[in-house]
């Protein structure tokens, strides 16, 4: 399994720093149907992958999550990653427990993404996704508190140098699809 240099203490602040946070003041779930948490009811391929070492702070028998792996050599992921990750399921979308959401869905409508010069900023997420967000369709404003701890929180994980070559080939894949 892949080993990042982020440690679970990390993982729990960050935790509990995206707690105090989110994207909109009100369940923007209301008004979707909870899409992006459903989808993946219907969809086998969907799921959460957890960053290297963000497992170490999920118990494996917890009921709401069922576990599996995807291996590097299968899927796109940068060079410098072998082996496998985890790729979690929720078992009862759209309830989870909030505070052990994985950090895929507290950045989720953004995501982290590094200009040419090595900026990092967020954007709306452009992944290719069987369902529709509203917020990121209409490009919602979001809470300001939000954005601030999103960023902050992505400023440190891409100090795991595999977390950043992740940010840093998805981002060249953008800047290549123009
Ligand atoms: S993040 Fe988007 S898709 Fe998910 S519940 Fe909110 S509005 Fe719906
Ligand atoms: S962990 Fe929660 S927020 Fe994330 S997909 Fe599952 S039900 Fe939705």
């Amino acid at each position: 399994m892949i080993k990042g240099s982020t440690r679970k203490r990390t993982y729990r602040a960050i935790y509990r720093l995206l707690d105090r946070v989110s994207p909109v003041p009100f369940d923007c779930g209301l008004i979707c149907g909870a899409a992006c948490c459903i989808a993946a009811e219907q969809n086998e391929e969907l799921g959460i992958f957890l960053l290297p070492g963000e497992d170490k702070i999920h118990e494996r028998d917890a009921d709401w999550l069922s576990w599996g792996k995807l291996s590097t050599d299968e899927y796109e992921f940068p060079p410098s990653w072998h082996g496998d990750v985890f790729f979690v399921r929720c078992k009862t979308p759209p309830h989870c427990p909030r505070e052990m959401r994985p950090i895929q869905c507290r950045s989720f409508p953004l995501a982290p993404h590094l200009t040419p010069d090595g900026e990092l900023m967020l954007i709306y997420n452009d992944s290719d996704l069987p369902y529709c967000c509203p917020m990121i369709e209409d490009e919602t404003e979001l809470d300001p508190d939000f954005v601030q701890a999103t960023y902050t929180v992505w400023k440190h994980l891409i100090r795991d140098p595999l977390i950043y070559e992740m940010v840093k080939m998805q981002s060249d894949n953008r800047e290549e699809d123009g």
